[in-house]
């Protein structure tokens, strides 16, 4: 995946980023989208970022299924989506790198290590949790570490709050680890049911008690790593939201790595990316910004703690 700590150097303080939750976009008047708008304005988002994307690949297929026309007669859902990534966003590791942990030596040999190719990670990580197996790692030894993986700063806080207005917020979880892995810990620390779907590798304990891994999809974005676009996803899911009636009055995206940062563009200019700070994510966005000014159209926040994010939120429900 992507990698990772920025020197603690490169953090600013915390009243710069309150400062970064003031939304650029939403002076009076002129962001507020017309009532019953809001599906066809993401729906068009959608279209004009893969136009876009297929304009970049030739003729290569889209990853993204076609957009239907949204169902305007269906009644508005007044809700909030939520979308995080795991690794070092939810979790202050990447988890794929904590489970070496459970290896008796606690590190990996020079001949696995030296396995991995660029944009081909799950297939390294089936050879780690091969090894691992090998090595007599099970079931038990993977809950030990998964469990005990530390959140990002702030990040139970932020889960506290969003337990408490449940009814606005509808949340996922898109992530390139594993299924198990993050619903280990989620289930642990009892905030599993927070997220309404979470979409990740798949990952199982074969007959021998290896834990197995495979790709999630396949896809045509040329951006993202062979078994995963989240671009993809979030698409398909607000396509598929849509069609059951729903409709986001804003969308909200937190996330670290490069592979967030695909998803992201789709975002409209009422959302908000929430990019952790001298990661990926946050030097693509302001990259993007500085050779295409205007394209990326989300209010960008920037965070170090997910206590940014939650007083974002606290703002926007006091003003909604
Ligand atoms: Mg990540």
């Amino acid at each position: 995946m992507n990698s990772r700590t920025p020197a603690a150097s490169d953090l600013i303080s915390a009243d710069r980023e309150r400062a970064g939750c003031v939304d650029k976009q939403s002076e009076p008047g002129t962001d507020k989208p017309k009532t019953g708008t809001r599906g066809l304005r993401r729906q068009l988002r959608l279209q004009e970022v893969e136009k876009r994307g297929e304009s970049r690949r030739g003729t290569e297929p889209l990853g993204v299924k076609a957009v239907k026309e949204p169902n305007m007669s269906a009644a508005p859902t007044r809700k909030y989506l939520l979308t995080f990534d795991f690794d070092e966003t939810i979790v202050n590791e990447n988890s794929d790198d904590s489970v070496i942990r459970a290896a008796p030596s606690q590190e990996l040999p020079e001949s696995v290590r030296q396995t991995f190719q660029e944009g081909f990670y799950n297939q390294y990580m089936q050879r780690v949790f091969e090894y691992l197996g090998d090595k007599g790692v099970r079931m038990q030894d993977y809950l030990e570490v998964y469990e005990k993986i530390p959140f990002s700063p702030g990040m139970l806080e932020l889960f506290g709050f969003l337990s408490k207005n449940k009814e606005l917020f509808e949340i996922i979880l898109l992530s390139d680890a594993n299924v198990f892995g993050i619903e280990s810990l989620l289930r642990s620390t009892g905030y599993l049911s927070l997220f309404r779907k979470i979409f990740s590798n798949p990952a199982y304990f074969d007959n021998r008690g290896y834990l197995t891994l495979e790709p999630y999809h396949s896809h045509g974005c040329s951006q993202c790593p062979a078994n995963m676009c989240k671009r993809k996803i979030l698409s398909e899911y607000l396509t598929e939201r849509s069609h059951e009636g729903v409709e986001f009055e804003k969308l909200f995206y937190v996330g670290d790595g490069a592979n967030d940062f695909c998803p992201s563009v789709v975002l409209t200019s009422t959302d908000v990316a929430y990019p952790r700070k001298n990661y990926p994510m946050h030097r693509m966005i302001q990259k993007m910004e500085e050779a295409q000014p205007g394209v990326y159209q989300a209010k960008v926040v920037p965070w170090d703690s997910a206590d940014v994010i939650r007083q974002c939120l606290e703002r926007q429900l006091k003003q909604a």
